[in-house]
């Protein structure tokens, strides 16, 4: 081999392979491959796990990004991304908070997170409605309308299923706390979804709420009921169920913003979930201090165009 060659080789080699861009959107199988690609490259971080199948047969992985992946009962923080099909800003921006992750990873804003926690990541939930570019799943259903609630039992819930993964997911790990990414909306929402009344942790969830949006650079952040009553979601089901602090990241105001829009929303994202890993991080300490929240009523006033968000929500 010549040197030239042998100098082109070196530095093929050294090219970090999960260099991502996002001035475009990416396909499953590019996903896949990238998350594979990760985890070869960085064995002792990132493991690749296969959930299951969505119901047209379509895969669904995520990741678990750890130090200590030998050690049980880690307390486990987990993001995901496209419950809803058409809005792809979401599985992006997952794509880009384990891109920032890994690159950052020696890094003490984010080595000190994965000092505490292992982190799993989940771009896709819905991945027929992501092919298809359906909010729906592939039967018209929506999987963020599925989930068990304080009002509706187990029986008359989880009839998707890749709701169903998800579930066996969260029950399984018991996250501490969640991020579901969607878009259509800018905002921070919190549980309960399905009821104005205040949930038990509702000034935690405020507290760090506010420091998500800001760092978001974001105005609105409520519980997701005073923006809009629904039943059946992610966030109310791990909060109900496990205790998790789970948030909705509305990350984008379309749902599939123009692909030259995209890296801004993806890099906001990343940054609103460093914010809200570090508010979690703090709380465990017992160094956050926790404000009280103002009513709801008063914080869904923040200028808003109901019109533009009824249509896409
Ligand atoms: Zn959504």
């Amino acid at each position: 081999m010549t040197r030239f060659w042998y100098a082109l080789f070196l530095l093929f080699i050294s090219l970090p392979a999960h260099a991502l861009e996002f001035n475009k959107y990416h396909s499953q199988d590019e996903i896949k491959s990238w998350l594979l690609d990760l985890a070869k490259q960085h064995p002792e971080l990132v493991k690749f796990k296969f959930l299951g199948y969505s119901q047209q047969g379509r895969e669904i992985n995520y990741i678990i990004i750890s130090k200590h992946h030998e050690q049980e009962n880690q307390p486990a923080l987990y993001f995901n991304g496209t419950h809803h099909g058409n809005e792809k800003s979401s599985t992006e921006s997952i794509l880009g908070l384990i891109d920032f992750i890994i690159d950052n990873r020696s890094e003490p804003v984010v080595s000190e997170i994965l000092d505490q926690y292992a982190i799993y990541l989940q771009p896709i939930v819905n991945p027929d409605g992501h092919a298809l570019h359906s909010r729906m799943d592939s039967v018209g259903r929506d999987p963020n309308r599925d989930y068990s609630f304080p009002e509706r039992d187990e029986q008359d819930s989880f009839k998707i299923q890749d709701v169903r993964l998800v579930k066996s997911l969260v029950d399984q790990v018991k996250f501490r706390a969640a991020g579901a990414f969607h878009s259509g909306l800018e905002a921070i929402l919190w549980p309960w979804c399905f009821t104005p009344q205040r949930n038990a942790e509702n000034d935690t969830f405020y507290t760090l709420s506010k420091m998500t949006a800001e760092a978001m650079g974001i105005s609105r952040y409520t519980q997701s009921y005073s923006d809009y009553p629904t039943r059946g979601e992610f966030i109310d089901y791990v909060f109900m169920t496990h205790g998790t602090l789970a948030l909705t990241f509305e990350v984008s105001p379309e749902p599939t913003p123009a692909a030259p829009r995209l890296a801004h929303y993806v890099q906001r994202s990343v940054k609103g979930a460093l914010a809200f890993m570090r508010g979690v991080m703090a709380l465990d300490r017992g160094n956050l201090r926790i404000q009280a929240a103002p009513d709801s009523k008063l914080l869904s006033k923040v200028d808003f165009d109901f019109k533009a968000w009824k249509k896409t929500e």
